[in-house]
């Protein structure tokens, strides 16, 4: 199996599973102890979790803390519903269901347009009743960075908390300065069930869970070490192998518009995270491709519309017709991924998708 759906999950990487094992804990060792507990094994388990909560943290700005959850969408979940501002809440028309059916379900949807590249204009207007504003910093169906300096400025400047997911920034590109920020392991190597949301510091909110208090409160129940220790590992091995992981996926993006050169390409060229390549073929049925291509893991839009049989809300955002929607597919590339294996999956790829005619 050749694997080239990066923005869906991340393979583990070794390093963060080698730092899991020691806090699964079993019978004989002593890697199970409740952090929240106050005898020797209990601290032993807290001080992983506290280490790893300073890896994690340093994917961050400074001045801020980090609030483990089981993943990005509670982590939204959290800042979107725990927030005490009062008032819409604009989010831009491509941003993950996770912050769009949030804000939805909360009835204060402001739905900030873009144009065909994937991008919120600068000048777009905010409501003057704005709580909060979500602009993603990297889109995880066509890869768009968004300019979320820019953005952080604007909510500021219309009295409103600037919430940023960056699911799909975080460990490969530095992680833009905002009042909240949303993480989730498994998009950097680290372990799926786990995620975070950065709170600069002064920015308040009201838990959503309540129970025993942990994560200063705003998120009870008792913490995984084995987890936490996964994901802080993950994080400080994509920092430090940013510039090296960033540089191989420069590689093979490149490689790869030269190996799907026939096929157009979804969303913006170059302000882009080069690990996803979204491409559509006119009139290509992409349950075949699939069905025909087994043996190559990718996507038929975003992993989580996949298989709903609906058109990508991304994709028809930027302007593309169902029909076109439908007819693309997601390529996404990262860390594990070696040339020749790209170029394999290519040749599969293209060979069945020109025997469609
Ligand atoms: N935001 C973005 C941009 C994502 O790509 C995802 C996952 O697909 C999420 C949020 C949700 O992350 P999680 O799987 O940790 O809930």
């Amino acid at each position: 199996m050749i694997y080239l759906d990066y923005q869906a999950t991340t393979p583990l990487a070794p390093e963060a599973r080698e730092e899991m094992l020691r806090w699964l804990g079993g019978p004989e060792g002593d890697g199970f102890g409740n952090p929240h507990s106050a005898h020797r094994l209990g601290r032993a388990a807290a001080a992983a979790v506290e280490r790893a909560r300073d890896r994690v943290a340093a994917l961050f700005p400074a001045g801020g803390r980090v609030i483990f959850t089981g993943s990005a969408t509670e982590a939204i979940n959290l800042a979107m519903r725990g927030t005490r501002r009062k008032g819409a809440i604009a989010v831009s028309a491509i941003e993950h269901a996770a912050v769009l059916d949030t804000a939805q379900a909360l009835g204060r949807a402001h739905i900030l347009p873009v144009d065909a590249q994937g991008f919120v204009q600068s000048d777009t207007p905010l409501p003057s009743d704005s709580a909060m504003v979500c602009v993603m910093q990297v889109n995880n169906e066509i890869g768009a960075v968004q300019d979320s300096v820019h953005w952080a400025k604007r909510a500021r400047a219309a009295g409103a908390l600037f919430l940023s997911d960056a699911v799909q920034a975080a460990g490969k590109l530095p992680v833009a300065p905002a009042d909240m920020i949303v993480v989730s392991a498994h998009k950097l190597y680290g372990p799926k069930g786990i995620g975070a949301l950065w709170l600069a510091d002064g920015v308040e909110l009201d838990a959503q869970i309540t129970g025993g208090g942990q994560e200063g409160g705003l998120r009870s129940g008792t913490l995984s070490p084995a987890l936490c220790a996964g994901f802080g590992a993950a994080a400080k091995l994509a920092l430090a192998r940013q510039a090296e992981d960033a540089a191989h996926i420069a590689k093979l993006w490149a490689r790869a518009r030269a190996l799907f050169a026939d096929w157009q390409l979804n969303g913006p060229q170059d302000a882009r995270w080069h690990g996803n390549l979204n491409i559509r073929r006119d009139g290509l049925d992409v349950a075949r491709l699939m069905s025909d291509c087994r043996d190559i893991a990718f996507s038929a839009g975003s992993a989580c519309a996949s298989g709903s049989g609906r058109p990508s809300h991304v994709l028809r955002a930027i302007g593309l017709t169902d029909a076109q929607a439908k007819s693309s597919i997601r390529l996404g590339f990262g860390r594990y991924i070696t040339m020749e294996s790209l170029e394999a999956a290519a040749a599969a790829i293209n060979d069945a998708a020109s025997q469609q005619g």
